[in-house]
């Protein structure tokens, strides 16, 4: 048999290794502002087009190239930055693969000009598709630009895999974020489409970190300081109040580069515990000094991943470091928790005044220390129509089942009615009943059904919110007062994006500034107090899952309004609520599932019970 085996021609080696390194333009940007930091740059420029589709380009005052240096930096292991295998284990540099710009250049159109400070006249080379174009000697100032347009273009479907323009802005974003925080002495410029995004002067750790994420920040931040002989700490928390739903402010880095650790992220989230609600995110900007020699940046190509040798060691002193600032700050005491987050659900549908609840059951009433505000959320308190229910278990000390006699009178208090003032609207011939504060239970012809109240509320709620986004008829109460609320510019951009949608569903949005909104209306549904909340949890769940047309971005915000607003487990319904529910769901297009594909309800047979009966 003939010899089959070849080597592939350097193009195409080049294309598959691009892959690697270039999944999308914030790939790119994230290759170029890196070499631009290791060429020693402080100013550097970072232009981008259409989400960086048509157009990146980095423009720096580094040390430039010479004209036999420029052209070499496009072959593929090509590096200034390692000489030996050794040189590996003491890393000052981002880059050192080498791959990068050979990769950029197999994938793109490429103009790189460049020039040193000893010589006079700079170098000026196009490479297209791995090809060189031409060379030329040119007058250029000191230091490097690299200009990268039409990424793709001649792989069709990595270039139909990348988002919309808006997506692929938001992640050279966050790119952008990551390195102008671990290199705050750099000063950075930022454009896209022609309008600025960031001017960040050279400054200091805290004051950059003021500068991205807005003007209120700068008052969250608690400093850390920790040294030892394995690890130098150094950074900011955020104070634990305000822990976000969204995780958007995490950053590690490790000796200047930006990191993921899931395992050290732990170890924050261990020093935050008891300190922070549960469901929010502390945020953190931390620094890790090492020993190069200690660390293995090498383990993931996009180098965001790293081994340290002693991570035991160093997640437990992180731990008790930042445990060490939160109490040295005296900002642990600062949080009441005393309060049941259950409670701050809103769901009724218009504020109302606190009432008195009607019921008192023994002498013990729950609702003594109730603050005022949560008159907003339960509306009126109404007695559960289930009169002779309390004489048929009175004497019964414990059921069958364990735990049980929780049946007993779960709605002896009722917090909430979710319908009320439709009261009247609602024919009374369904039978429910509230097991466990978490199902309502309602019979049919053949048997009963368990329906899960929470998920059915999310369904309920959901089409609800997706036909109000569709047919762009919400009904808004107008706020009183219109509420200013703060964000960094990134969240702004997210609400930027959506915006309309948000108005489609009852949201009226006064002024937006680069660090804030007002909101002058809401739907009716929502309660002002829930307003920063709802709107974190969008961003949020924007920021995860990055929607890429205006439908997946309409359902979304659907999902998570039905979220954030339906009732939840815990919660007592009175009957009229119960039976509202159990219509509303039915009346919908598709009972059986809640937005997130999970079961709403089960139906018990008259056969199943009679069968337990054998
Ligand atoms: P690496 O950064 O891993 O060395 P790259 O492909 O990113 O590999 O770059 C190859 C080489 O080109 C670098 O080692 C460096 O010598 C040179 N280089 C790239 N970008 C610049 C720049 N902006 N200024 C000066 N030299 C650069
Ligand atoms: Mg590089």
């Amino acid at each position: 048999m003939a010899d089959i085996i070849r080597l592939l021609p350097d193009h195409v080696a080049n294309q598959i290794a691009a892959g690697e390194v270039v999944q999308r333009p914030s790939s790119v940007v994230k290759e170029l502002v890196e070499n631009a930091i290791d060429a020693g740059a402080t100013e550097i420029q970072l232009i981008i087009k259409d989400g960086g589709k048509t157009l990146i380009q980095v423009v720096d005052n580094g040390k430039g190239m010479s004209g036999t240096d420029a052209r070499l930096s496009f072959e593929r292991h090509a590096t200034s930055k390692i000489q030996k295998a050794e040189d590996l284990f003491n890393l000052h540099t981002k880059g050192f693969r080498g791959e990068a710009l050979a990769s950029i250049a197999a994938i793109a159109h490429v103009e790189m000009l460049t020039r040193t400070e000893d010589d006079d006249i700079g170098t000026k080379i196009k490479i297209e598709g791995s090809k060189i174009v031409s060379q030329e000697v040119v007058v250029a100032p000191k230091g490097t630009s690299m200009l990268v347009k039409n990424l793709f273009f001649n792989i069709p479907a990595r270039r139909n895999f990348l988002k919309s323009d808006q997506v692929e802005f938001r992640h050279i974003t966050d790119e952008f974020h990551r390195i102008s925080l671990a290199h705050p002495q750099v000063a950075f410029n930022f454009y896209n489409n022609g309008s600025d995004v960031f001017q960040l002067p050279a400054t200091d750790f805290r004051k950059r970190i003021v500068h991205i994420f807005g003007r209120k920040t700068d008052e969250k931040l608690v400093p850390v300081d920790e040294e030892t002989h394995v690890v130098k700490i150094s950074g900011y928390i955020q104070k634990p109040e305000f822990a976000k739903k969204s995780r958007g402010e995490q950053f590690f880095f490790a000796n200047n580069r930006f990191i993921k650790s899931p395992y050290l992220h732990h170890a924050i989230l261990g020093a935050f515990e008891g300190v922070i609600r549960p469901g929010t995110h502390p945020g953190y900007f931390l620094n890790l000094e090492v020993d190069p020699g200690t660390i293995d940046i090498n383990i993931h190509p996009t180098k965001t991943e790293v081994k340290f040798d002693d991570e035991h060691t160093l997640y437990a002193m992180l731990k008790s470091t930042v445990k060490h600032s939160l109490g040295q700050f005296n900002v642990v005491p600062a949080l009441d928790f005393e309060q049941d987050l259950n409670l701050d659900t809103p769901y009724s549908y218009k504020n109302k005044q606190v009432g008195i609840p009607q019921v008192v059951v023994d002498s013990f009433n729950p609702f003594e220390n109730v603050q005022p505000s949560r008159g907003n959320f339960g509306g009126g308190y109404s007695k559960p129509k289930v009169d002779g229910w309390e004489s048929l278990y009175a004497g019964i000390e414990t059921n069958v089942e364990t735990g049980a006699s929780h049946l007993e009178f779960e709605s002896e208090v009722v917090n909430s009615s979710i319908f009320d003032n439709e009261k009247d609207t609602v024919e009374h011939t369904t039978t429910t009943f509230q097991l466990r504060k978490k199902y309502i239970i309602t019979t049919i012809k053949s048997g009963m059904v368990v329906i899960n109240q929470s998920r059915a509320h999310q369904r309920v709620l959901y089409e609800n919110f997706l036909k109000n986004i569709t047919i762009k008829e919400a009904v808004s109460q107008q706020l009183l007062f219109p509420l200013s609320l703060s964000f960094s510019p990134g969240e702004i951009n997210i609400l930027k994006e959506i915006k309309e949608n948000l108005c489609t569903v009852g949201f009226v949005f006064g002024e937006i500034a680069e660090d804030g909104v007002e909101i002058s209306g809401v739907p009716v549904l929502v309660v002002e107090s829930e307003v920063q909340m709802i709107m974190e949890q969008l961003i949020s769940d924007f920021q995860q899952e990055i929607p890429g047309d205006s439908f997946s971005q309409s359902d979304m915000l659907a999902k998570t309004l039905a979220k954030t607003l339906s009732v939840k487990t815990g919660e007592t319904l009175d009957e009229f609520s119960q039976v509202k529910l159990v219509n509303d769901l039915f009346a919908c297009k598709e009972s059986t599932l809640s937005p997130f594909n999970k079961r709403v309800y089960v139906t018990i047979t008259e056969n199943d019970i009679e069968r337990k009966f054998i």
